[in-house]
Order: structure tokens, then sequence, then C-alpha cells
């Protein structure tokens, strides 16, 4: 038996698999696993993978092919394939077409991992483990030993999976229903974390703003913000993500307008401008409705940042449609635009009923066009920060430069020699561009002295 066991990760996709790879680490440390960013000397490989758009799904295909080789020199080697190229109702197919992997795990679940490790050490360690396994039903998330005390923003998933059936969606088939997690054990796994040195949470969910509507008479988001707020001492800034423009309620947004912790930061997708390509998408809202909702975001919440997804190219599109998404961008001048070419996934509505008739030179014609759009109005956006004093939590140091986020989720670079990770400290804006910023932290001038770097440690 070797004296250290080791582990590697690899994560693709959203925040939510981000969150579910840390809850892995987590659960393995347990067992007494370190982690290591090198496959090869692993005794355990999870790829937790992402199906959401074709391109993702091939690169977790490729990834997964390049481990054979790997297993082949060492048949020892525990590979475990996760998430969402799994999902959520069997496997027996992936099993025939990749042999070689150990263990097939739904999203956000460790469970099947552990059981098939556990069961392989209670053979050679069988107090030990039993008594490790234990170790894990405490609830606590206890972040990978590389991460703690020194992560400063985590995530935590409050809705699993979701139920309203986009057409063009893989998610719902891969991730099964909504689930909302009890506030209890929201609030328990924030206060784990803010122990463990972070500072600020996002709430993650693929509609995070029906939290609680699955559950009768539940708390809602605004609620759950609330409790955060009030009950979870040392957490400093409060974010969730993504809203569905139907369920952004005045409630909510009340709360965003008056927790001074809760950040000033919207993530509510559009897809589409065009009513039309909305109901085909069966979005349930038209363009007027996200129109007037942004107006009402603005007014309550002024000063707020809001950031939409789009999909170009979805089945029927037309050129005028494209356009009526192009000018209502334009109208908006919203922050951030993530933007996507549509992509047929096998199962849903749009891949079974509806042909994917835009060409692939005119989706990324349609892409382009938008991206050029939306790095003008960033740029623009960005520029009003020019001089002005912004709050900045630090996060970690890149390239011999402090990074960090504003409220209004804007990504700061300073440059500094001091040990910034973790603090909020006022950051004057030097320059501006549409995806980044760079400051400079203000000079305390102690009396008679010389100015030295302010700093509120
Ligand atoms: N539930 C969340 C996240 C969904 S996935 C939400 O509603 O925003 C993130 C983004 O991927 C979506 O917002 C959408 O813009 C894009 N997307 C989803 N399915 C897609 C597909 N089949 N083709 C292209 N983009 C897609």
């Amino acid at each position: 038996m070797k004296s250290e066991l080791k582990y590697h990760i690899w994560t693709e996709g959203c925040q939510m698999n981000v969150a579910d790879s840390r809850r892995v680490s987590s659960a393995l440390e347990r067992l007494g696993y370190r982690g290591t960013p090198r496959p090869e000397e692993a005794d355990v490989i999870v790829l937790n993978t992402c199906v959401v758009r074709q391109s993702a799904e091939n690169k977790a295909v490729g990834r997964l092919f390049s481990l054979k080789p790997l297993k082949k020199r060492n048949p020892g080697l525990v590979i475990n394939l996760m998430g969402c190229l799994v999902g959520v109702k069997g496997h027996d197919k992936l099993r025939q077409r990749f042999p070689f992997v150990d263990v097939f795990s739904p999203p956000s679940d460790p469970g099947p991992l552990i059981a098939h490790l556990t069961q392989e050490e209670v053979r050679s360690l069988e107090t030990e483990s039993t008594q490790r396994r234990f170790a894990l039903m405490d609830g606590d998330l206890l972040l990978p030993e590389a991460e703690r005390g020194k992560l400063v923003s985590a995530f935590i998933p409050v809705v699993y999976g979701c139920s309203h059936a986009c057409t063009y969606c893989i998610i719902p088939y891969k991730r099964g229903v909504e689930r909302s997690r009890p506030a209890e054990e929201i609030l328990t796994e924030a206060r784990a974390l803010v122990r463990q040195g972070v500072k600020e949470i996002t709430l993650l969910g693929q509609i995070v703003d029906r939290y609680g509507k699955d559950i009768p008479d539940g708390p809602k988001l605004w609620d759950l913000l609330h409790r955060l707020h009030e009950e979870v001492e040392g957490l400093e800034r409060i974010r969730f993500l993504t809203s569905h423009p139907n369920w952004m309620t005045d409630e909510l947004l009340d709360a965003v307008a008056e927790l001074p912790r809760v950040m000033p930061h919207i993530e509510v997708p559009i897809q589409a401008g065009n009513d039309e390509v909305l109901k085909n998408m069966r979005r349930e809202y038209t363009a007027e409705d996200y129109r007037r909702l942004i107006g009402k975001i603005r007014a309550r919440i002024p000063g707020a940042s809001i950031a939409t997804d789009i999909i170009v190219g979805f089945p029927g599109e037309s050129a005028a449609q494209f356009q009526d998404t192009y000018d209502l961008l334009a109208e908006l001048e919203l922050d951030v635009a993530h933007l996507a070419r549509y992509s047929p996934r096998p199962g849903t509505v749009s891949a079974r009923r509806m042909p994917d008739d835009v060409t692939e030179e005119e989706k990324w014609r349609r892409f382009r066009l938008l991206e050029e759009l939306q790095e003008g109005i960033a740029a623009e956006i960005n520029a009003r920060y020019q001089g002005e004093q912004v709050e900045v939590l630090f996060e970690d140091k890149v390239k011999g430069r402090w990074r960090g986020r504003t409220p209004t989720n804007k990504l700061v670079f300073v440059e500094s020699e001091a040990d910034l990770r973790g603090q909020i400290l006022p950051v004057t804006i030097t320059w501006t561009g549409p995806w980044s910023m760079q400051g400079a932290l203000p000079l305390a001038k102690p009396q008679g002295g010389i100015p030295v770097p302010f700093h509120n440690a």
C-alpha cells in the first residue's frame, strides 16, 4: 500500500461544476487523498464534464480518451467520469463506449466514487476507512487543502437541476428536476466556508431566482439572502446566478437594493431579442418584458451591472430576427453578454423538431457582429469608472498583479507588494478596457512621514 494516495480533477463547464469538483476534492481529502496537478502521478482521476454544446462534449470525450494510456500503464488507476456527460438517467451506453472508466457519477454527487474507493479500502484498512467514512457524514464542506485559508470567493449550489425545459437546453435532461436545498444546509455550508477564509459566496442555480419555489411554503431567494446577510458573520459579499427574467420579483430586487453585502450585479439571460425566436425557445417572455425588467432593475438598484446570455443561429432565426437581437442589445447597453452559437443537443425539443438551418458561417457572422457591438458597449461603460474610487475584493495574484472584483463584478488588477488576498480596499481606477481595469491603492500619509501604501489589515 502506498503511503500517500493522490487525486487529480479536471473540470469543464459552468460554475456549478466548479462547486461540484470542490465537493469531490473535499470528500477525497477526508479519505486521506492529496491533490496533484499531474494526472500521471494520480491514483484517482476525476473528469467533471459539460455537454451544453457539442464543442464541450467533444472536449470531454477527447480528454477521456487521453487517459486510456495511463490506465493501461497503471491498471490500479481509478477513473471517474462525472457530470453532464453522465447525467442522472443511467449510463449503460457510456459503459460500453468507455470500458476503461471505473466509476460513473451524476452531476453534483461524489457518492459513487467514494463508495467505490471505500469498498476497496475496507479490504486493506478496515477500521480506519470506516472512521473516515463517518467523517464524511458531518455535512460540513471542508475545502481542499490547497484552497483552505486561500480561497476568497466560493460557490454554493442552492438549486440543483432545472424543470423549465427551454427547447434548446440539455441541462434538465442531464441534471434532473429542480430541487432546492434546505436553507439550514446552505447556511451551515456558508458558515463552514467563511471559517475557512472565504469572504464572498455566489449562490448557484440554473434558475436561481426560483429558489424554494419547489418546496411548499419554502423560503424564497430573498429570504435566503436576508438570512445569509444577517446570520453569517464574516461573510463580506453575496452574489447569485443565473436568474430567469420571469422570476425576478420586486422582493428579490428589493433585497439586492437594501442589503449592503448583496452585490449590485444581476445575471439574467435574454437569449434572443425577437419574440418569435423567444417563443420557439420557449423562454416565456417577450423582448418588451425583458426591456421593462432591465428598466426596473436600473430604477431599483442604481449603478447595478447586468449580464446576459445570447444564442445566435437558433433554428429558423432569420437575418431580420437576428437584427432585433442586435438592436435590443445595442439599446439596452448591458455590462456583459455571454455569446453562444446554437448547437443542437440530442434529446432536446429543438434538436428533435427544428432543423438546424442557419449555416455555421452565418452563425459565426452573427456571433462576431454581437461580439464587436458588445466590446464597444463594455468599453464605454467601463470608461465611466476612470478616476473613480471603487471597493475591490482581492482574490489572488496573477502574473505579478493582484486580481480582484468591484461590487459590480468588474475585474480589477493592481500592482502591490503587500498581501492583499481577502481584503476589501478602495482602489482608484487608472485604466479601463472592455474586459478589465487597472487601479492603484491610495497612499495613506502618516503625519510628517513619507507616504506608505494604504492597508487595512
Ligand atoms: N440555466 C442557465 C444556464 C444555462 S447554460 C440559464 O438559463 O442561463 C448557459 C448558456 O448556454 C445559456 O444561457 C445559453 O445561452 C447557452 N446554451 C444553452 N444551450 C445551448 C445550446 N444548445 N446551444 C448553444 N448555446 C446554448
